[in-house]
């Protein structure tokens, strides 16, 4: 069975198209712009060259038509016709406490999912109008709902409730749900692959450390606690989000700098983090490039971030009492040799052990502990992709 996944945004949207017969790729891209002029899509045919077409797009339904005839192009498609997808899996990023796996979606999955709204205003919505998108030009074809907060639902109340009046939990559902489930999921299966040892006799710790980052503690397969919280805005330093702060800071700033209420989330969101602290910039790249001229706050910018990591692991090695592995994956974790040498720094006591020379590796699926090292510490490079196409073919074949 051939499976389109789709992940769509506000005004972006990416796909892929696998064959889940043998898990491979057939073709990928990017719709850019949706909604607005340059509307743009970047298709790529694997082993082709890209192709790059703009086109006017009004919408997210002009936007999946357009996908849909770039995948069934005589020359860049990798399908005949629209009857060989057996199935489309979409990603959605909030599904409250309602589902702790992906399912199929229906008429009330989708009502399940509007009440989610709330939650996440900014990408559920899009998520939303992808699949009305897509459900008006398949209307035969089954979708799929796979969602980044289901693999946290196993979280204990210890874990996700918050210490503010519990009415607020029962009125208004402010407690952890946890994001990058399916990044987490997908790391952590692998690495029980890669080390031959079954899932329900490891504890791991997977670090997902990219523009948006978060750490996970995975005991028995199942997430017993992660760093995101309410929102992708509590755990760790990350590109432009502030992570955990006192939340009286917020109060704050607003009375000092005069700020309204969508001010302070704009700044806690999109100018804090690693650039907040160093005025240089999100990417990692450039922080280490400033670091390295002797830019002071970029240095210290990579030392928060690399801080708050490893506070992270410690609080879940305490959590579990114990860890057989950690995992990095995403941008940072997958590439930035130099970060995964600092978080991983005498740690020795606790058994995690880098080997600088395996260590210097970018991208690629290895082992990167030093023999002697209790610890497995993995690189993995992360696939939610995979992990929606897998989850869309195996509810999809049992019907
Ligand atoms: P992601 O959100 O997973 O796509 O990760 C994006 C981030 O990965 C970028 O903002 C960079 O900071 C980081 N990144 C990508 N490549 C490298 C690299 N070679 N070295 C350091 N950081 C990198």
């Amino acid at each position: 069975m051939k499976v389109l996944v789709i992940n769509c945004g506000s005004s972006s949207l990416k796909y892929q198209v696998l064959d889940m017969t043998n898990e491979v790729l057939m073709c990928k891209g990017l719709v850019e712009r949706i909604g607005m002029d340059g509307s743009v899509i970047t298709h790529e045919k694997i082993g082709q060259d890209k192709f790059k077409l703009e086109t006017p797009m009004k919408d997210h339904k002009d936007a999946i038509g357009i996908v849909l005839d770039a995948i069934q192009d005589p020359d860049h498609g990798v399908v005949k016709d629209m009857s060989e997808i057996g199935a489309v899996g979409h990603r959605v990023v909030h599904a409250g406490e309602k589902f702790a796996y992906s399912v199929l979606i229906t008429d009330e999955v989708i009502k399940a999912l509007e009440e989610c709204i709330d939650l996440a205003p900014l990408h559920n919505p899009p998520n939303l109008l992808g699949i009305a998108a897509c459900q008006d030009l398949m209307p035969n074809t089954p979708m799929v709902g796979v969602f980044d907060t289901a693999f946290h639902q196993t979280m204990p109340p210890e874990s996700y409730i918050y210490a503010i009046p519990y009415e607020y939990y029962e009125k208004h559902g402010i407690r952890r749900y946890g994001f990058h489930g399916t990044s987490h999921k997908y790391v952590a299966e692998r690495a029980s692959d890669i080390l031959n040892v079954n899932l329900d006799d490891l504890k791991i710790i997977t670090c997902h450390l990219g523009n948006g980052a978060s750490v996970s503690a995975i005991k028995r397969g199942k997430c017993i606690d992660t760093s995101m919280g309410f929102t992708p805005l509590e755990g760790l330093v990350m590109g432009t989000r502030s992570g955990d702060i006192d939340p009286a800071i917020v109060t704050y700033i607003r009375e000092k700098e005069n700020l309204e209420q969508g001010e302070a989330n704009e700044i806690l969101n999109k100018k804090s983090g690693v650039l907040g602290i160093s005025g240089v910039s999100s990417d990692f790249r450039d922080l280490e490039a400033a670091a390295e001229e002797g830019n002071e706050r970029a240095q210290l910018a990579l030392k928060v971030f690399a801080h708050k990591v490893r506070f992270y692991i410690g609080a879940y090695i305490a959590e579990m009492n114990g860890v057989d592995a950690i995992v990095f994956t995403a941008g940072v974790g997958e590439n930035d040799i130099g970060m995964r040498d600092i978080i991983c720094n005498d740690l020795g006591n606790l058994g995690i052990k880098l080997d600088l020379v395996k260590n210097k590796v970018r991208g690629k699926e290895t082992i990167i502990s030093r023999d002697d090292s209790r610890v497995k510490i993995l690189l993995i490079p992360t696939n939610e992709e995979l992990m929606i196409a897998r989850d869309t073919f195996n509810i999809v074949k049992e019907l």
